[in-house]
């Protein structure tokens, strides 16, 4: 009896772009088809650690490619797992991870679909770019029954009993009539050898009278000498392990030997995935003990801000007897991941060199990187050390910490910076007047990871990291312009003060400011604006909201002017009137809204008005 089945939407969407657009890579089904033969041995692998008979009847893994030219069908067979009915239908029915809508749209807007298909977790179906339908045989280890599972990835599938003796799966490919060249053994080899050397299994092609041929080196890359492994054999294992269709920005092959020992084979992507910054996105880089694969998942193998690094680490030294769960807590763990930063850490140092190079990374990770100095008390500051800012001093180049320095004249004991939404209106923050004047530099920093890694790494080298708003005292200087009057200037700041006082805590003249009438800052040492601003956007309680303070430049002529108008009643409404204007434009020259556009913009229009009328 056949069980009819259809495909959950989502599964329905992809396949219709699969099937109905052309590709010029449709041969990377066969590498998605091998590597889920390669994890099915892998999980049948591991559960022969614990339960050894389960895994009797299947011999040596390996992996069967058999073309039939007559039949012009292709079949792919491992002695891994296998499936039962419940997971055919789990894992070839429906989409169960997260992002297959994002799948669907992203190849909907860039019709890119061979290089996302392995990224989202939906490889199989890429059987269907040259199939028109597929036959799946199969047998899930320690069960007895077998299944059969068909469909031309139109009309759903059906699932019926089957008979096969030995665990494992075999997936036949009744391939489409213009699809011939997959049963060629020379083209077959070809690929195999190009998209799949370094699976850790033999891969065999099976030539009916001609006997069998095995294809790829079979043993599992990380292990070979670095000096055996081309380039192109790294960088297709990279494509493996990632899913993604990019050459790596790094490799990094390392053996640690000593008391523990382990290998390291990790990359970091030219491209940065589309999911770095979903909250649930955790590290994938894949654990082996004994070239034993156990898991993907395994918290805390590497930290959080390295969650671009892909790759695997293999120890031998790790227990195979504890559970998944229980190894994060090995403190064999905590070495090899302390030992994994560290090399990870050395080699970016190097990379940085080059400047130009390291950007590439640096566009794409930096922010995440910086969540390290943040996060790793260790290793704060040799993070530090290879970040990367926006400055007042050089429009285009990024600066380091250590460059910042090298220009710094020998009285200067202090790296500034000033944070807020966008570079471009930073550049122009009245609160960098007296900064420009002095010619001292200042750092620009616009993510929200800015806001709180300075908090912990208060110094760096022996100088000190502040933002600008905590830098008073030293930003003074002589100055002999025109200057209001001190008492009116005292009196006005306390009646802008009685004006404003439901938005701001303090209104203060500075010796800041030199073009600007008017700028917004917070009392030291709280909270700076751009943090509260992201708290809001966050809906984050700002119920501790800093104290705001209204800073006014007594040499500029319109403060002048202002002050000198403070003792006479009748000026009183038009004080009132350009207090709020002057507020305003101190929010526009920070990066916030106004509290009224409309009356914002009516003023400004009446004012241009006078001037030209
Ligand atoms: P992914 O490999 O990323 O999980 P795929 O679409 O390639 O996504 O495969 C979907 C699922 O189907 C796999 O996770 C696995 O559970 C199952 N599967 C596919 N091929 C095999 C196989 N040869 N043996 C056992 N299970 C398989
Ligand atoms: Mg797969």
């Amino acid at each position: 009896m056949a069980d009819k089945m259809a495909f959950q939407a989502d599964v329905n969407k992809m396949l219709d772009i699969v099937i109905n657009s052309l590709y010029s890579e449709k041969q990377i089904f066969l590498r998605e088809l091998i590597s889920n033969a390669s994890d099915a041995c892998d999980k049948l692998k591991y559960l022969a650690l614990t339960s050894p008979d389960i895994a009797k009847e299947s011999g040596a893994f390996k992996i069967i490619i058999k073309p039939d030219e007559k039949e012009n069908t292709l079949t792919i067979s491992d002695n891994g797992i296998g499936m039962n009915k419940d997971d055919l239908i789990k894992h070839l029915g429906t989409i169960a991870k997260s992002g297959t809508a994002d799948f669907v749209k992203n190849v909907a807007d860039n019709g890119s679909a061979c290089e996302l298909i392995g990224q989202f977790g939906v490889g199989f179906y890429s059987a269907f770019m040259v199939a028109e339908k597929v036959e799946i045989t199969t047998k899930k280890a320690g069960e007895d029954k077998a299944w059969t599972w068909v469909s031309n990835g139109v009309d759903g599938f059906e699932i019926t009993e089957a008979k096969k003796d030995k665990n494992g799966t075999d997936i036949k490919l009744f391939l489409k009539k213009d699809e011939k060249n997959y049963v060629d053994t020379i083209y077959l080899r070809h690929i195999i050898r190009t998209y799949s050397d370094h699976i850790a299994y033999p891969i065999v092609l099976d030539l009916g009278k001609a006997g069998e041929e095995n294809v790829n080196s079979g043993s599992a890359l990380w292990t070979r000498n670095k000096g055996e492994i081309t380039e192109e054999q790294y960088n297709e294992f990279y494509r493996h392990v990632s899913h993604n269709f990019d050459d790596p920005w790094m490799t990094l092959h390392f053996k640690v030997e000593g008391n523990i020992e382990y290998t390291g084979l990790l990359f970091i992507p030219e491209k940065a995935p589309y999911d770095l910054f979903q909250p649930d996105k955790k590290n994938s880089l894949k654990l082996y003990i004994n070239k034993v694969y156990i898991s993907d998942k395994i918290e805390d193998l590497i930290p959080n801000y390295l969650r671009f690094v892909k790759g695997i680490i293999d120890s031998a030294d790790l227990p195979l007897n504890i559970s998944r769960e229980m190894l994060q807590f090995s403190p064999l763990m905590e070495k090899i991941k302390a030992g994994t930063v560290s090399r990870l850490l050395k080699e970016l140092k190097k990379r940085a060199k080059n400047y130009d190079d390291y950007m590439k990374f640096w566009q794409n990770f930096g922010i995440v990187l910086k969540e390290g100095i943040y996060e790793d008390f260790k290793n704060r500051e040799e993070i530090a050390e290879i970040s990367y800012f926006h400055s007042t001093n050089d429009k285009v180049r990024l600066t380091s910490l250590d460059e910042y320095i090298s220009r710094c004249n020998k009285d200067q004991k202090t790296i500034y910076y000033i944070t807020g939404d966008d570079i471009n209106i930073l550049r122009n923050n009245p609160q960098l007047d007296a900064f420009k004047q002095k010619g001292i530099e200042v750092l620009l920093m616009n993510e929200p990871i800015d806001e709180f890694w300075p908090q912990v790494l208060p110094n760096y080298k022996g100088y000190a990291i502040k933002h600008v708003a905590q830098a008073d005292a030293d930003m003074s200087w002589k100055r002999d312009e025109k200057k209001a009057d001190e008492g009116s200037l005292a009196k006005l700041c306390e009646k802008m003060a009685e004006l404003l006082k439901s938005e701001v805590g303090k209104v203060t003249a500075t010796e800041k400011l030199t073009t600007s009438p008017v700028s917004l800052t917070v009392e030291n040492g709280q909270m700076s604006l751009h943090l509260e601003r992201l708290m809001r956007n966050h809906q984050q309680q700002t119920a501790f909201a800093s104290t705001r303070i209204l800073e006014i430049n007594p040499y500029h002529p319109l403060i002048i002017r202002l002050s000198e108008m403070i003792d006479d009643k009748a000026n009183e409404d038009k004080i009132a009137e350009i207090t709020k204007i002057l507020l305003d434009q101190a929010k526009v020259a920070e990066g916030e809204a106004v509290s009224d556009p409309a009356f914002y913009a009516e003023k400004i229009s009446q004012y241009i008005l006078k001037d030209i009328a």
